[in-house]
């Protein structure tokens, strides 16, 4: 802005008259503890929600979609601290620092509304390392009271989708969108071979391509993961070029809610709705060696 008007909004509507540069913000927050920000947030999210801004947001039974994404910020094979994360590898170790980032998201709009990520860091003394699942338990426990009034349905991808984190959403009564693949999850295999589910199938043209969306689901069937028993609702999507004759697409998801015909769309678009935080957080460093 200051480049194009000879002004910027640091200075007209904050005073700030001298813009520092990058690695100067960085020295002065490196001392900051992560949870003093975290008013910003909820001072944001509650102004918003008071100027109408999330109601464009509340798409699933009058509720926000929340993705669950754990993403790193900073990795070195030299510098590191007691909090860092620790990966070894051919004689080698990298230390990095990483998030469970959170934001409001909707489909058809790249618009995100950030929120107070949680951070993903060893404790001092701890022997144990601290991982994504254990940072979205301490998440759900520690903010979804607070997140409750949106109704929110959380989206994650196949980490989230066991029986410690469902359920403490359900507990909380809100929801939850999870991708599930059939290698991890493998009390799946049983009702995809007993053949225990209702199907329905929609055509659609996209130019040259003729798409046929192939929905796949069942109620009521028992998730059986870390040895506890839950019952879930499973959707599976696939989708079929005509022309390439090969099939392009495909994804599978777990549900608390039942799933039904008239849902089912609607559903799976919400699922690939987690992208769109994927997409606005491209400045978060590259994972390397994975
Ligand atoms: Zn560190």
């Amino acid at each position: 802005m200051r480049r194009k008007t000879k002004r910027s909004n640091l200075e007209t509507l904050f005073g700030v008259s001298k813009i520092p540069y990058t690695e100067q913000i960085k020295h002065i927050v490196d001392d900051i503890e992560p949870g003093a920000v975290a008013g910003v947030f909820e001072e944001g999210l509650k102004t918003a929600d008071e100027q109408g801004g999330l109601k464009d947001y509340r798409v699933l039974d009058g509720g926000v979609l929340i993705p669950l994404d754990g993403v790193w910020y900073h990795w070195s094979e030299r510098i590191h601290c007691d909090h860092c994360l620790r990966r070894r590898k051919d004689g080698k170790t990298l230390y990095y620092h990483s998030m469970l980032g959170t934001a409001i998201v909707r489909t058809g709009s790249n618009v995100v509304l950030p929120l107070m990520p949680e951070y993903i860091r060893n404790e001092d003394g701890s022997e144990k390392q601290d991982c994504e699942r254990n940072a979205a338990k301490r998440y759900l426990e520690e903010r979804g009271a607070g997140l409750a009034r949106l109704k929110p349905t959380f989206l994650g991808d196949d980490v989230y989708a066991c029986h410690g984190i469902c359920s403490r959403i359900r507990d909380r009564g809100m929801s939850y969108i999870f991708t599930c693949k059939d290698e991890s999850h493998r009390w799946i295999a049983g009702p995809v071979a007993w053949g225990e589910f209702e199907s329905y199938k929609r055509r659609e043209r996209n130019g040259r391509n003729h798409l046929e969306y192939r929905y796949r689901w069942a109620n009521g069937l028992e998730n059986r993961c870390e040895e506890e028993r839950m019952p879930v609702n499973y959707l599976a999507v696939e989708l079929w070029n005509e022309e390439k004759q090969k099939i392009t697409y495909k994804n599978s998801w777990i549900r608390d809610k039942e799933l039904g015909k008239d849902t089912v769309e609607q559903i799976a678009e919400s699922g690939r709705a987690r992208w769109k935080y994927r997409e606005r957080v491209q400045q978060c460093v590259e994972e390397p060696w994975i």
